[in-house]
């Protein structure tokens, strides 16, 4: 049962042909038996998953409504605020930190009777793109584990392609949910800025971020993301703009859509090996209709400066409040001078990666460079805003490779972060003007999946899944499971 797709466990339960209870059981024992490879999961939630299972069943026997996601489980980031249940951040810095209260969309996911199963791995504070920089250790990719499973979000794109999970939450600052989604083989959405609250995501980069869905079917994703999706007065970014109907999206067909391949994103950098199965891809969906056209976006060379600087930024500003005093780790012995015991605690608290960008965001913010580096980064965000924004004036979307090249060893980059920060480059641009982003299974190379992109424009989340359903339908790639 624990293969099963999120539309089918809703369906199977309310129509009383499995029952909740049995369905949590056979996911717990898959967690159990799968997850000493993976490391998909910080905190499993079993007890509070069961009692949920038992409340759903005992309600459907009594006739009661339920939800839209009645029994499904559903893997959360552990950078998602879960009530009573520890929120890490993968963090020594928040190894014992116990929300007292629920995200936004943790409480959409309860409202519709989901099953919470447990808080995923990622890379610490969601800085990364490979779980590695956890301190719960890696999240080995389910294909290969001698592989990396991307990130930030590693642990819920896993969780799901090993069928420990259903549905999953992930966070997307520069790429976190598409660049597991792509490694991992799995469907993995950006929202648009402002569709989803961010209330209760513990922030890194705040300007750039939004937790989206990942999922097996590009209809589970259309799911999850009609249920967390819509206004939210908590948070003060959020889009005050009635949501879209995602199912009505995924029919009819997509006869006479045009789409933009930028040269960029299949320039300098970019392995032959993804080019090839991104093509591929673009040849199915033109016996589709779809027509495309090759264009240039020559700002986008500036994107990965940019991404960075305002990312580290931010995060240095978003990261002062874990002091041990206020937040987080404390060190044991704290007589000396204040200042000393701040600076041990976040040392011993953070690790090397954190560090290092809260003190590079710093140094960008700091007085005399604020200018020459972060206001800079700011006005080159609007220019590549503007050019995508007159670039979508003519097509539907744009397509190409999610990730420059296929997973790669753990170990391999995570000592050189300038080559690991390259791998961000076609993730970036979405984020830094807040427009939607899918990846999408496209291919294998080498047992080893390969991801296609598509982005659109601002709140048009539906013709990014109108797109991905019609060419999941026409290809297998969403069938194919590792051997675990
Ligand atoms: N890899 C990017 C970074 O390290 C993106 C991370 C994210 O999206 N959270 O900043």
């Amino acid at each position: 049962m624990y293969e099963l797709y999120a539309t089918e466990v809703v369906d199977k339960i309310k129509r009383q042909e499995i029952a909740a209870e049995d369905y949590v059981e056979s996911i717990i024992e898959r967690i159990l038996r799968v997850d000493g490879k993976i490391n998909a999961f910080i905190t499993p939630t079993f007890k509070e998953a069961r009692e949920k299972a038992r409340e759903i069943d005992r309600r459907i026997s009594r006739g009661e409504k339920v939800g839209r996601l009645a029994g499904v489980t559903v893997a959360i980031k552990d950078n998602i605020c879960t009530l009573n249940i520890r929120t890490t951040c993968a963090s020594r810095m928040l190894e014992n930190f116990i929300p007292p209260y629920d995200a936004t969309v943790i409480e959409r996911l309860k409202h519709e009777d989901a099953i919470i199963i447990g808080k995923t791995n990622m890379d610490e504070f969601a800085m990364g793109s490979t779980t590695e920089t956890s301190y719960f250790g890696p999240t080995r990719n389910p294909w290969d584990p001698t592989k990396v499973p991307g990130g930030s979000s590693g642990g819920s794109a896993a969780a799901l392609i090993a069928d420990e999970a259903a549905l999953a939450l992930g966070s997307d600052t520069g790429g976190s949910i598409r660049c597991p989604a792509s490694y991992c083989s799995v469907i993995g959405l950006k929202p648009t800025y402002g569709l989803v609250s961010r209330y209760g995501l513990i922030a890194y980069a705040n300007s750039l971020e939004q937790i989206g869905p990942l999922a097996k079917s590009v209809a589970d994703c259309a799911l999850l993301l009609s249920i967390i999706g819509g206004y939210d007065p908590r948070d003060s970014t959020s889009a005050n703009l009635p949501l879209a109907n995602y199912f009505s999206a995924l029919e009819g067909d997509l006869k006479g859509l045009k789409v933009g391949l930028p040269k960029e994103f299949f320039g300098e950098g970019i392995e032959e090996s993804v080019k090839k199965h991104v093509w591929s891809a673009i040849h199915i969906l033109e016996d589709l209709g779809v027509t495309y056209e090759e264009i240039s976006l020559p700002s986008l060379k500036y994107a990965l400066a940019t991404y960075y600087i305002i990312a580290m930024s931010e995060a240095s500003s978003n990261l002062a409040r874990y002091d041990g005093i206020r937040y987080g780790y404390r060190v044991e012995r704290d007589d000396a001078d204040w200042s000393k015991i701040y600076a041990k605690n976040r040392r011993i608290g953070f690790g090397a990666e954190v560090r290092r960008r809260i003190i590079l965001g710093t140094y960008a913010l700091s007085a005399g460079y604020y200018e020459q580096y972060y206001l800079k980064a700011l006005k080159i965000r609007t220019l590549i805003r503007r050019e995508f924004e007159s670039t979508l004036k003519r097509f539907n979307a744009l397509i190409g490779p999610t990730m420059p090249l296929p997973p790669f060893n753990i170990g391999e980059k995570i000592q050189d972060p300038l080559t690991l920060y390259m791998c961000d480059i076609l993730t970036v641009p979405a984020n830094l003007i807040g427009y939607p982003a899918i990846s999408i299974p496209c291919g294998f190379e080498n047992n080893l999946p390969i991801g296609l992109q598509i982005i659109s424009k601002p709140f048009n989340e539906s013709m990014l899944l109108k797109i991905s359903f019609a060419f999941e339908g026409n290809t297998h790639f969403t069938k194919r499971k590792p051997r675990l």
